[in-house]
């Protein structure tokens, strides 16, 4: 079953016709030809949406009407061969001549159609639109005739917004949302041609608590349980909008604001199966120690979901990061490589600029940055039409794990991803992420292995499925607590996955007190996850740890933690145990690796190598010699394979930086050569390699079913696109 071909083949033949049709010529927009009537043939059968290869976004504030130059806006956008721009029309301030009660009329607007004249500007120049609306605010006035719209602290006050305390939160599960907003939605209808309809703001990136009296009758906020009901209701609303936004046309449809990758909070594995376009509003590192991959880890969760739906990631051209100016410009290289992390993940990049003092701005740093970029992406469209992603290993992303899971430290989820997103990087793995209810064997079996980097959230289902996949082949690598929670967050007796690994819980999760050493790892035997791991009898364990019961003749056992100071104590007491510190088996085909410890965010946190090296090596194991992909150099890239339109691509994203780890990248620094075997399908050749980055042609050769050629040198991000045959 993990034949590489087959897998290709396989997933070729998944791919519906209309997304592998003719070849593409863009139009003056910047949209595919057949969008603009010059070649029908060719993409007659796509969405719109999926003709779309660049958005832009002004996004309006209250006094863009008094200042803003229109024309100016619409032919920088239709320079940059966007294919869409989106119109304000709000519903915390209107940007037209609402009639809607409570849909406050801007201070500037002094009666004018600005949503109007926007949408004409762009629409003579042959852009789609998309209206932008906000329903996660409004006003005193509204919260005085309307109480029951408003979102309620624990003591029944109104939640005013931290920074425009005159606006307050209102409640998704209140008329709001089915009485408000559809009334706006239906005024636009009426007065506007206009292709989607997109909601900013709603739903929050954090679960909602509201104690206003419908959510009084909810299930308690934070469990599994209101989850269920925050997913119905979700739902309930999307088809609600997306039904209203239908009354116009058959085209049209509805959006709104996801992101927050692995941790979003609607259910990803359902918004998949109803969603057309999928918005990622992820603009930048959020964080002051956030690594640089956010925008490809955005990517990876669209790909797991949307079966090839139309997915964009924004990148805010503005100042993004625990500390914001919405007016004043990035830096050109941290905006670069967070689109160049779109493009290659596979998703539409949309740059995005707030608001136009005095025409565009005081600041118009911006307008070189897109315009350098997207004239870029312009030239090569053809290759950004991607068929699938090219990976023998998929990664689980337990989204209850993350919403629900408490790790027994004051670390985030997010640390875990990051650090398994970590090794997996470092180790040059090409990996796909799988959502957890998207397990069937159907979709799977193309993985050599599975990563489950402490999914400790998983129902008894989702073991079954877990458990036909090792039984037809599959591989497994898990830590720490994964299985040992069903999916109402209950803890079990034992691992879920207890049989498959060959592993029982022996006892509570061990941690360690204080400053003390955590538990170190005893090298009991040679294998292939300890390739490196010369001159020493221990090696790095983890912080924590659940104990298991002795096994027959282990790798690694646990040498358990002791004081670290005074250093006269420092020495472990017991020195050897018979507690495992990693279960190994082969069963068959399949390979299956356990680690009772949280080495991954002992990784992260203590940037310990052992530990790093211990991952890849057993990833490398399980995987086994299925990488249908590699390449080979010095540097920390970020690389995906891609089927495409013309052939295969292969992007290698350069995060050689000392930036990386900690925002924003400066400049760039270019790495040497990069060697690339690329192992094809049956039946597949290829007649030429460009790198669309140096822009020219490379040699390569061909090798029984390989072709290898050399990268020379990557400075931010070089894709290498195959021709074939
Ligand atoms: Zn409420």
């Amino acid at each position: 079953m993990m034949d590489r071909r087959l897998f290709l083949k396989t997933a070729a033949a998944a791919v519906p016709a209309a997304r592998v049709a003719g070849s593409l010529a863009l139009g003056a927009t910047g949209e595919i030809a057949a969008a603009t009537g010059a070649s029908p043939a060719a993409t007659a059968d796509l969405p719109w949406q999926k003709t779309l290869r660049r958005i832009g976004q002004t996004n309006f504030t209250e006094h863009d009407p008094a200042v803003f130059d229109i024309e100016g806006w619409a032919d920088y956008w239709a320079s940059l061969k966007v294919g869409a721009v989106y119109i304000s029309i709000t519903g915390i301030l209107a940007f037209y001549p609402s009639k809607v009660p409570f849909h406050r009329h801007g201070k500037y607007l002094n009666g004018r159609d600005f949503s109007g004249e926007l949408n004409e500007a762009a629409k003579k120049r042959g852009l789609r639109t998309v209206a932008r609306y906000s329903p996660d605010l409004n006003w005193g006035d509204a919260l005085a005739a309307h109480p029951d719209w408003f979102m309620r602290d624990e003591q029944g006050r109104p939640l005013p917004y931290s920074e425009a305390p005159e606006l307050f939160s209102t409640c998704m599960f209140s008329e709001y949302m089915t009485d408000y907003f559809p009334a706006v939605m239906r005024e636009v209808n009426s007065r506007y041609d206009m292709d989607a309809h997109y909601t900013n703001g709603w739903p929050s990136f954090t679960l909602p608590v509201c104690y206003c009296n419908q959510c009084r009758l909810l299930p308690k906020a934070g469990t599994p349980a209101y989850w269920d009901k925050f997913n119905e209701r979700f739902v309930s609303l999307w088809k609600l909008y997306d039904s209203i936004a239908k009354d116009k046309k058959a085209t049209s449809f509805y959006m709104n604001n996801m992101g927050g990758g692995v941790h979003a909070t609607p259910n990803l594995a359902q918004l998949g199966e109803f969603c057309q376009w999928f918005q990622g509003d992820n603009q930048g590192r959020n964080r002051g120690d956030a690594p640089v991959w956010g925008a490809t880890q955005q990517g990876r969760v669209c790909n797991a979901v949307l079966d090839g739906k139309m997915a964009t990631n924004i990148t805010g051209a503005y100042t993004t990061g625990p500390v914001r100016w919405r007016q004043v410009t990035k830096g050109p290289a941290e905006s670069s490589i967070w689109t160049s992390q779109a493009l290659a993940s596979g998703m539409i990049p949309y740059y995005h600029v707030v608001g136009g003092e005095k025409g565009l701005g005081e600041d118009l740093r911006w307008e070189k940055i897109g315009r350098d970029y997207f004239s870029w992406t312009a030239r090569h469209d053809a290759h950004w039409v991607n068929k699938n992603t090219i990976a023998n290993i998929g990664v689980v992303m337990g989204q209850r794990t993350q919403l629900f899971y408490q790790p027994p430290r004051n670390i985030t989820m997010q640390q875990y991803t990051d650090a398994t997103y970590s090794a997996l990087l470092e180790g040059r793995f090409l990996f796909d992420y799988v959502h957890e209810d998207r397990m069937q064997l159907d979709r799977i079996k193309k993985y050599a292995a599975l990563i489950l980097p402490n999914t400790a959230l998983l129902s008894d289902e989702q073991c079954r499925q877990l458990r036909d996949y090792v039984d037809q082949g599959g591989s497994l690598l898990a830590t720490f607590e994964t299985s040992m929670y069903n999916e109402r967050n209950e803890r079990r007796a034992d691992f879920g996955l207890a049989d498959v690994f060959g592993i029982h819980a022996a006892g509570p999760v061990i941690g360690r007190s204080g400053n003390a050493n955590p538990y170190m790892a005893r090298i009991e035997r040679q294998h292939p996850i300890l390739d490196g791991f010369t001159d020493t009898h221990w090696i790095a364990g983890a912080e924590f740890r659940l104990p298991l019961k002795p096994i027959e003749n282990p790798v690694l056992t646990v040498v358990p933690g002791y004081t670290a100071y005074p250093p006269e104590l420092s020495y472990p007491p017991v020195s050897q145990t018979d507690e495992p510190a990693v279960v190994l088996r082969e069963r068959g085909a399949s390979r299956l690796a356990y680690f009772p410890g949280d080495i991954e965010a002992t990784m992260w946190l203590s940037g310990h190598t052992d530990l790093s090296r211990l991952l890849q090596n057993t990833i490398r194991w399980v995987a086994g010699s299925s990488a249908p992909v590699s390449v080979e150099g010095k540097g920390l890239v970020e690389v995906f394979a891609w089927e495409t339109q013309p052939g295969f691509a292969v992007h290698v994203l350069n995060y050689t930086n000392p930036n990386a780890h900690r925002g924003w990248i400066r400049e760039f620094y270019p790495i040497g050569a990069q060697q690339v075997k690329f192992k094809l399908p049956a039946g597949r050749r290829v007649t030429r390699v460009e790198l669309l980055r140096a822009e020219r042609d490379i040699p390569f050769h061909a090798t029984g079913d390989s072709i290898e050629f050399t990268i020379p040198s990557v400075s931010d991000y070089e894709v290498a696109a195959l021709y074939s045959a």
